[in-house]
C-alpha cells in the first residue's frame, strides 16, 4: 500500500490491513513473522508532513542469543509518526542524523510505502538480543551442548563473569551445610 501525498491532501485515510507472513520484508534472517500483521491506523497530510497514527499487532519468531533455540515475541505497538518531505539533494541517512529522534522520518517524492513504516515499527519493538528466558544457560562454548537440556562432560564452561559472585555464594552456602 502506497500512501500518496496527493490523496492524503484530499482526505484523511483510514487504514485497516492484514499482512500475511512472508508478505513483508524485515531485512533480517533472524526475524520471522509467524502470524498475520494486523494494523489499524489513519494517515493524513498536515501541512507538508505525513502523519500516521495507529497500532499494530504481530507475532514474530526470533532466535535466542544464548542457546539459539527459536522463541516467540508478541509485538503490540502504538505509533504516532510524522514524515517530512526530504529536502532536495539530501540523503535520508544524513537528514536523520540531524534529529536524534526515531519518531522523525522522511518521505521522498510522492509519498511512502506503508509496509516500510510497519516493518520499521516492528523492528523497533524487538529486543536487540532476544533471550528465551532470563535463566537460559546457553550453549557450552566447548562442545556446543545446549545446557538447558543437558549437562555436558566438559571440564570447564566458559562461565559468565557476571555470574561468578553468585557461584561463590553458592559454594560458601554449600560449605556451611
Ligand atoms: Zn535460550
Ligand atoms: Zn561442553
Amino acid at each position: 500500500m502506497f500512501l500518496d501525498v496527493k490523496d492524503l491532501a484530499v482526505r484523511k485515510l483510514p487504514i485497516r490491513k492484514s499482512y500475511a507472513p512472508g508478505s513483508l520484508d524485515y531485512g533480517l534472517a533472524e526475524v520471522k513473522q509467524i502470524g498475520p500483521l494486523e494494523v489499524r491506523a489513519t494517515a493524513e497530510l498536515l501541512e507538508d508532513q505525513v502523519h500516521i497514527e495507529g497500532k499494530l499487532e504481530v507475532r514474530i519468531e526470533m532466535v535466542c542469543a544464548r542457546c539459539l533455540e527459536p522463541l516467540v515475541e508478541d509485538v503490540h505497538r502504538e505509533f504516532d509518526l510524522y514524515y517530512s518531505p526530504l529536502p532536495k539533494g539530501a540523503k535520508p541517512e544524513e537528514e536523520r542524523l540531524k534529529y536524534d529522534d526515531t519518531e522523525i522520518g522522511f518521505y521522498q517524492g510522492e509519498g511512502l510505502f506503508l509496509a516500510e513504516v510497519l516493518t520499521e515499527q516492528v523492528l523497533l519493538s524487538l529486543p536487540m538480543k532476544a533471550i528465551c528466558r532470563s535463566d537460559c544457560r546457553g550453549l557450552c562454548s566447548n562442545c556446543g551442548a545446549n545446557l538447558n537440556h543437558e549437562e555436558c562432560r566438559c571440564e570447564t564452561h566458559a562461565t559468565d563473569p557476571r555470574l561468578a559472585p553468585l557461584a561463590r555464594l553458592k559454594q560458601d552456602w554449600l560449605k556451611k551445610q
